[in-house]
């Protein structure tokens, strides 16, 4: 770390649990942000202040006006643009020495798979549940850590699966594939800081795994309601029927 670095992460460096070493190990960590929109926002603009050396950012979305509520890496000057290019450039203007990639195609299984030879950890910001099944498949074969988030209306959820962990339970173990209503911010509503506190949780998750200090919400699901002011965390195992828990190699 130059001089300028020192002084950009000195708030970080001061802290015991991640010192000079930490910071280190986030600069040279690589992350993967599935979906640039609510949670998505503040998971990058998070993630790049603390220094993480690199940031996928996949998204095949642009910015609408509808956005703007909650979605704060965009502003008014993006509606229209690829919400990878506008959150790109707002995390090159808090810190240019973040190595930035932009994914505008669809994830499907197969680039899902590639792409997990090139980073360190996945955060899930999508609001779509073919996609966080197909991220959560591709995570826990690759054995990359997941860190999945959720909010709508005034409720949010977060996690961690850590295929690093044997016996830790995924995705899949809590939620069955089959009959889900994809219940949509756009068709339900959402509180605008709800998205922020879930998307702000989630990044305080992915660092306490990259860096590896405190408890990371392994086998926990922290749920939010927000009306009640309320945090509820409540343990869950491993389902012995989880298709994809029985070929992940512990
Ligand atoms: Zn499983």
């Amino acid at each position: 770390m130059n001089d300028e670095q020192l002084l950009r992460y000195s708030r970080h460096i001061m802290l015991p649990e991640i010192d000079y070493e930490g910071q280190q190990r986030l600069n040279e960590s690589r992350v993967l942000i599935v979906g640039l929109g609510g949670l998505g926002s503040p998971v990058a603009l998070y993630l790049a202040a603390a220094g993480v050396g690199e940031l996928v950012l996949a998204d095949f979305d642009q910015v609408d006006l509808s956005n703007l509520q909650r979605q704060i890496a965009h502003d008014m000057a993006s509606v229209g643009q690829d919400k990878v290019t506008s959150a790109a450039a707002r995390i090159r203007a808090i810190n240019p020495d973040i190595k930035i990639r932009q994914i505008t195609e669809k994830l499907t299984r197969d680039n899902l798979a590639a792409e997990m030879a090139q980073i360190d950890l996945v955060c899930d910001c999508s609001d779509n549940f073919e996609l966080r099944f197909a991220v959560n498949a591709a995570c826990m074969h690759a054995r990359k850590p997941l860190v999945s988030g959720a909010a709508i209306r005034m409720e949010g959820q977060v996690s961690v699966f850590d295929p690093r962990q044997p016996n830790s339970p995924c995705y899949r173990c809590l939620y069955r594939e089959e009959g889900h209503e994809a219940l949509r911010c756009s068709d339900t509503g959402v509180l605008a800081p709800l998205v922020g506190m879930i998307g702000s949780l989630q990044a305080a998750e992915a660092i306490k795994v990259l860096v590896g200090f405190g408890e990371p919400l392994v086998g926990r699901l922290a749920l939010f309601d927000l009306k009640r002011t309320e945090f509820r965390t409540i343990r869950f195992h491993r389902d012995a029927d989880c298709p994809v828990c029985q070929t992940r190699v512990d």
